[in-house]
C-alpha cells in the first residue's frame, strides 16, 4: 500500500533511539509532497540525505530541501540555532541546491551562545560528578537549555527579531540570570548590546524568513496538498516516554508533531515509522539489546554506525521487537519503513528480542528507565541469507529468509512494511 493511500497528511517519526534513516526517508516522500514541517527539536541531530546533490547532514533543515516546489518549514515545535541554518545553507547552496523555499515559524525558539556553552557546562559538571563516566550524552548543541528556558517562560522566539525594542526589552530582564548561571560555571558573561548585534545579523540574512506558518499549514491540509511532518531522534529519546533523562527536551512522537506543527490529531492521516532492521543507541541509557561482542562491532562497521552530529561510535545491538511494539502503541503506526537490511545480508544468524525478563515476569511493553536497565532480553534466532540485498527493488527480490525475518518484524510492530531500504542511496529503496 503506497504511503499516500492513508491521506495527505503523514507523520515521519523514529521508532528507535534515533539515526534510523528518517532523512532519506522524508527525502524519498518529498518527491511528491508540496511541504515537509520539522516539528521539534534543534540542530542536535542530523539526518542524512544521499542523492543526486551529494551526500549531506541536514541538522535544521528539512530534508524537503532538495526539491525547490517544498515549502520546507521549522515549525513552531522547533529551536533553532540560526548559525547553524546560515552553515548549511550554503553548504547545499554550494552543492546547487536551491534553498529558497524555507521558513521559519514565528513561535520556533532561538537558541543563543549561552544555551550552547550552559549545555556544554552541564555537561561537564554531570560527567565529573558521575566519576568520568558517560553523562546526559548530550551534543552540547544547547537544546536542554534552550526547552528549559521556553517552559520557563524565559525564551526568545524567532519572531521577537523582528521588533528589536521588544528583543531589547527581554534581553535586558534575562541576562542578569543567564549571566549569573554562566558565573556559576566560571563561563564569559553576555551583554544586551552584544547580543543585540548578533540579533542585528541573524535578521539580516534570515528576517524574510521568518513568517506565521499557521495559516499556509492550515490551508495546505484543508486542500489535501500532501504533508510531510519530519520528526527528529526517535522515541527512545521523547522527553516522556524515552529513557528519561538520557532524552532529549521535546517530544518526536506524532502526537508531538501535532503540537509542533499545528495540526490536530484527527487531521493526521498516516504515521510512518522509521526503524532499522537492527538496533542501534548514541550516548547514555539503558539499551537491553546492547551487544559488547564482536557482532556488535560487525554491526558498527558494516553499518559505519557514527553519530552524524558528533562522529560519535553508535551503540548496537539485535532488533527490539519490545521497542518497536511500544513505539507503534505510543505513535499508532500505522505504517513502517525497515532501514538498513542490507547490513545484515553478512550474519549467519539473526536475532530478534520478542520479550524483556524482569525477575520471574516476561514484560511485553518498556518499563520506565530505571526498570528497563534491569531487563535481560528474550531472543529468537533467525537463519540470516547471507545474500546480496543492495540490488533489489522488489519485495520478491528480497531473499525468502529476509522477507520471513521482516515479516516477523512487521508481526511485532502491528503495522505493515511499507518501506525496505537496501542502501542509502535515492535509488536503494523497495516499496512494499
Ligand atoms: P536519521 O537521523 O534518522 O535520518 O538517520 P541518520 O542520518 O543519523 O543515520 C542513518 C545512516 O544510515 C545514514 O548514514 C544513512 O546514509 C544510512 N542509511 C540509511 N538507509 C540506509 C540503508 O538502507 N542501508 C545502508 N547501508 N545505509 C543506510
Amino acid at each position: 500500500m503506497s504511503v499516500w493511500e492513508s491521506g495527505n497528511t503523514i507523520v515521519v517519526v523514529g521508532a528507535q533511539w534515533g539515526d534510523e534513516g528518517k532523512g532519506r526517508v522524508v527525502d524519498y516522500l518529498a518527491a511528491r509532497a508540496g511541504m515537509v514541517i520539522r516539528f521539534q527539536g534543534g540542530d542536535n541531530a542530523g539526518h542524512t540525505v544521499v542523492n543526486d546533490y551529494g551526500r549531506f547532514a541536514l541538522h535544521l533543515t528539512p530534508c524537503g530541501i532538495f526539491y525547490p516546489h517544498v515549502r520546507n518549514l521549522l515549525g513552531p515545535g522547533t529551536v533553532v540555532n540560526l548559525d547553524t541554518v546560515s552553515e548549511e545553507q550554503a553548504q547545499l547552496q554550494s552543492a546547487g541546491v536551491d534553498t529558497a523555499n524555507y521558513w521559519i515559524d514565528v513561535r520556533a525558539h532561538l537558541i543563543w551562545p549561552y544555551h550552547r556553552l550552559l549545555d556544554g557546562a552541564e555537561e561537564d559538571r554531570r560527567k565529573r560528578e558521575a566519576g568520568g563516566g558517560e553523562a546526559m550524552g548530550t551534543t552540547r548543541r544547547g537544546i536542554g537549555p534552550v526547552y528549559a528556558d521556553k517552559h520557563s517562560y524565559n525564551g526568545i522566539r524567532a519572531g521577537d527579531l523582528l521588533y528589536p525594542d521588544l528583543l531589547r526589552q527581554r534581553l535586558d530582564l534575562l541576562l542578569p540570570i543567564k549571566n549569573r548561571q554562566l558565573a556559576l560555571y566560571e563561563l564569559e558573561q553576555f551583554s544586551a548590546g552584544g547580543l543585540m548585534d548578533l540579533a542585528a545579523a541573524w535578521r539580516a540574512r534570515h528576517g524574510d524568513r521568518i513568517v506565521d506558518t499557521l495559516p499556509w499549514v492550515r490551508d495546505a491540509v484543508r486542500d489535501g496538498e500532501r504533508v510531510v511532518l519530519e520528526g527528529q531522534l526517535g522515541i527512545g529519546r521523547d522527553i516522556n516516554w524515552g529513557i528519561y533523562p538520557y532524552t532529549t527536551a521535546s517530544s518526536p512522537t506524532s502526537g508531538g508533531a501535532c503540537v509542533g506543527a499545528g495540526i490536530p490529531p484527527r487531521a493526521i492521516d498516516g504515521v510512518l515509522g522509521v526503524v532499522k532492521a537492527y538496533s542501534t543507541s548514541v550516548g547514555g541509557g539503558p539499551f537491553p539489546t546492547e551487544l559488547h561482542d564482536d557482532f556488535g562491532v560487525k554491526l558498527q562497521e558494516i553499518g559505519r554506525e557514527y553519530g552524524a552530529t558528533t562522529g560519535r561510535p553508535r551503540r548496537c545491538g539485535w532488533f527490539d521487537g519490545v521497542a518497536i511494539g511500544y513505539a507503534s502503541w505510543i505513535n499508532g503506526f500505522t505504517g513502517i519503513a525497515v532501514t538498513k537490511l542490507d547490513v545484515l545480508d553478512h550474519f549467519e544468524e539473526i536475532k530478534l528480542c520478542t520479550g524483556y525478563r524482569l525477575g520471574e515476569r516476561v514484560l511485553d511493553y518498556v518499563p520506565d528507565t530505571v526498570t528497563q536497565g534491569m531487563v535481560e532480553p528474550l531472543y529468537e534466532t533467525w537463519p540470516g541469507w547471507q545474500a546480496d540485498t543492495s540490488g533489489c527493488r522488489t519485495w520478491d527480490e528480497l531473499p525468502k529468509a529476509a522477507r520471513a525475518y521482516l515479516r516477523r518484524i512487521e508481526e511485532l510492530a502491528r503495522a505493515p512494511i511499507q518501506f525496505v531500504s537496501v542502501g542509502p542511496e535515492r535509488s536503494q529503496m523497495v516499496l512494499v
